[in-house]
């Protein structure tokens, strides 16, 4: 589907919402896709792409920043501890804190490098065993514990359980971050984006619906 067709949706579920226009970033998820799609994607004038892999991204961005000016990159997939320092090179936003052990070597480093990207801490809200993410009964304490070591939490992302409705995910979400005091919401995607807006979205990660489906590599 063209990026124009899902910004304009976009668009109809913020005023649908009666959200304020512009209020919800799209986050174009270019994991895998051939180099021609995403260059197609960034020649439209679109600056905001999702990766889920620090390697994989590192490999590919360096080439399409030489191109492109004012690209704003977000990993949305799980992080390592010993690929934190790379993660915080490349992206500006991380999506994926998600334990204590990465919530203090983002602090550490960014004393070191004097800036951090924005962090979203990410909740498992269907509680699934193999999915990361802290469980909704210890997002408070997580959240507070970030703030502590001064880290820039700027909202919270989940990844509800596969073949479920979502909304129940999405407003806990909410629910959990309005609590905090927290702004950002990171959810929602190709199949359930506008469903994410209508219950606060501020952040949608949409791959196939604008690159067309990822052919594994
Ligand atoms: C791949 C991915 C997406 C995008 O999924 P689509 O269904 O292709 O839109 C969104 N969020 C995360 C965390 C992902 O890994």
């Amino acid at each position: 589907m063209p990026l124009h067709d899902i910004t304009t949706r976009i668009a109809k579920a913020e005023a649908d919402a009666g959200r304020t226009a512009g209020s919800v970033t799209l986050i174009a998820v270019s994991k895998v896709q051939p180099d021609a799609r995403v260059r197609a994607v960034l020649e439209e004038g679109h600056r905001c792409f999702g990766e889920n892999k620090v390697q994989e991204a590192a490999g590919k961005w360096p080439a399409f920043a030489e191109d492109f000016d004012g690209l704003d990159l977000h990993l949305i997939g799980p992080l390592q501890s010993n690929k934190t320092r790379a993660a915080m090179e490349l992206f500006h936003a991380i999506h994926s804190l998600d334990r204590p052990k990465l919530a203090q070597s983002f602090a550490r480093l960014a004393q070191e490098m004097g800036r951090c990207p924005d962090l979203f801490v990410q909740v498992n809200t269907g509680e699934e065993a193999q999915k990361a993410g802290v469980l909704p009964s210890e997002a408070d304490a997580f959240v507070a514990d970030c703030r502590a070591l001064d880290l820039p939490v700027k909202g919270l992302m989940c990844i509800p359980p596969v073949d479920v409705e979502p909304a129940l995910h999405f407003a806990l979400l909410a629910k959990i971050a309005a609590r905090n005091g927290l702004e950002g919401l990171s959810m929602g995607m190709s199949s359930d984006f506008e469903r994410a807006i209508a219950l606060g979205a501020t952040h949608v990660r949409v791959g196939s619906a604008i690159f067309g489906e990822r052919v594994p590599a």
